[in-house]
């Protein structure tokens, strides 16, 4: 409850607390290389992470076991995380912000999210008959490294499997708490492991090795690929691979739709969180008549923003998540200088990233997803209505898609034509709600189930017996 002085005050003391160290947290003694946290607002080193070396992987195969518990029990012990993840916010508030650069509003989101999903699928799997699969990796990526590493996990374990979980590189503080917190639950050891370390090293062995019986991943469609690629080489013929990935999402504001609330929707979509959400808005298409009075509107709407520390109640826009972010993000707009439409202003130190508009004919101008605070803004002509929507199929992704108009006729031939997991009328289009709003993308976005929706808890079990996956 962020109108409460007091639980500010916790937050705010929360800030000044040293951060916990990361290190994979498994059966044997881990062994592995250290190397620095750092802050994305700061570039100050905030801690330092464990990377597991080839024996700790190893190890943690080789003790991991499957939940034997009954299904009850299993689903009580996820929430007594959802419970210590609300009663550990202030700590958990402290190293999204420093370690990921989260906003406070952002932080309160993911955390709702993941406590969300302990809930929701302990609720699902409570009374569940059917058996794991077996030993599960699950690999996450660093734009939501509580939800979306605690969604993958609760579904995995609330299936009675053994967890092998990698986080990002760059978050694996936040994973180290997450899963002590777990532990402390009653989650037992052998049946959670953590394994710090990077992608192409402790990722890659946790893809490639036999005993593994499912994979859960979250992260950029070229990982998705490479992961597949991997596991059709060397796991059994039939493992799973529950992808959700990247996008290329578009948003059409036709001539009829309310403006201040398209504005409103579209700078949300494009720059909260800095753009670092994977449904973020990457190509507005504005119907031509009004295109002028919107984009201005947007200008208007962007010189509102600010952008800097997270910690800041007042900032709409955080640092991106690294270096080498900001310096792609940086170097793609410099790369495309002479279609800047507006631009504002950006702290200088740290990994901060200026809010950016920029020009397009399209979305086939877009070579691939940016993934920071850069809006691609087209225009379109009422009768080329039927071409975007097939321009848009055309990429092959299908995360999310937004319309705003008020032609009801116009809603419902879209919303049929348009190949996209998630798609949102008239209003922002990021976020989801566990249960409720299902979350996860189509094509080259995901392999599906949607997460936190019914059908992706079925997927962590092992098949019923002649019944088709
Ligand atoms: P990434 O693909 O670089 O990394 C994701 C994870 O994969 C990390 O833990 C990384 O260490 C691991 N990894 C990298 N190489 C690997 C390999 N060879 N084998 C096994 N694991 C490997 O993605 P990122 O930069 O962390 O996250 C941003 C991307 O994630 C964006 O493309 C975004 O759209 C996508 N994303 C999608 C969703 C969704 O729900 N669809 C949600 C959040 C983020």
């Amino acid at each position: 409850d962020l109108t409460d002085d007091g639980v500010l005050a916790e937050i705010f003391a929360a800030r000044d607390v040293a951060l916990p160290n990361a290190h994979p947290l498994t059966v044997a003694a881990p062994s592995g290389t250290a190397q620095p946290v750092t802050n994305p607002a700061t570039g100050e080193t905030i801690g330092e992470v464990i990377e597991a070396d080839k024996a700790t992987v190893e190890a943690g195969l080789d003790n991991a076991r499957p939940w034997t518990a009954p299904a009850a029990e299993r689903a009580a012990v996820l929430r007594r995380v959802a419970d210590l993840y609300e009663a550990n916010y202030g700590v958990l508030f402290a190293i999204l912000a420093k370690e990921a650069g989260k906003s406070l509003l952002d932080a309160v989101g993911e955390l709702r999210e993941a406590v969300d999903f302990l809930r929701y699928y302990a609720q699902e799997g409570e009374t569940s008959p059917r058996s794991p699969r077996g030993i599960f990796t699950a690999i996450s990526p660093w734009n939501f490294p509580l939800a979306i590493f605690t969604g993958q996990i609760a579904a995995a374990l609330m299936a009675g499997n053994a967890v092998l979980a990698k986080p990002a590189e760059q978050t694996p503080i936040i994973a180290t708490k997450a899963v002590e917190l777990m532990h402390e639950a009653g989650v037992p050891r052998e049946v959670l492991q953590l394994l710090t370390g990077r992608g192409a090293t402790v990722g890659a062995a946790l893809t490639s090795d036999k005993r593994v019986k499912g994979v859960v991943f979250t992260g950029s469609t070229d990982t998705a690929q490479r992961i597949n690629r991997t596991m059709a080489e060397h796991l059994e013929p039939g493992t799973p691979l529950i992808a959700e990935t990247g996008g290329l999402n578009a948003m059409i504001v036709d001539s009829t739709a309310l403006s201040e609330q398209a504005v409103r929707d579209v700078v949300a979509s494009a720059f909260q969180s800095a753009g670092q959400r994977c449904s973020a808005l990457r190509c507005l298409y504005l119907q031509e008549d009004s295109a002028p009075h919107v984009i201005e509107m947007i200008k208007g709407a962007m010189d509102q923003l600010t952008v800097g520390n997270p910690w800041d109640l007042t900032t709409d826009v955080g640092p991106v998540i690294d270096r080498e972010a900001r310096d792609e993000i940086a170097g793609y707009v410099a790369q495309k200088s002479n279609s800047i439409m507006h631009q504002i202003a950006a702290p200088s130190e740290g990994t901060f990233v200026a809010p950016t508009m920029l020009k397009v004919s399209g979305i086939n101008d877009l070579e691939r997803e940016i993934f920071g605070p850069v809006l691609h803004i087209a225009t379109f002509k009422a009768r080329d209505l039927d071409k975007i929507v097939a321009e848009v199929n055309a990429r092959g992704f299908g995360l999310t898609f937004g319309l705003h108009t008020r032609i009801d006729d116009r809603v419902q031939n879209i919303s049929e034509a348009i190949h996209a997991g998630n798609i949102y009328v008239n209003r922002n289009q990021i976020g989801a709600v566990v249960g409720s709003q299902p979350f996860g993308g189509e094509g080259l976005s995901g392999t599906g189930p949607k997460a936190g929706g019914p059908l992706y808890l079925p997927r962590f079990f092992a098949p019923e017996p002649g019944l088709a996956e």
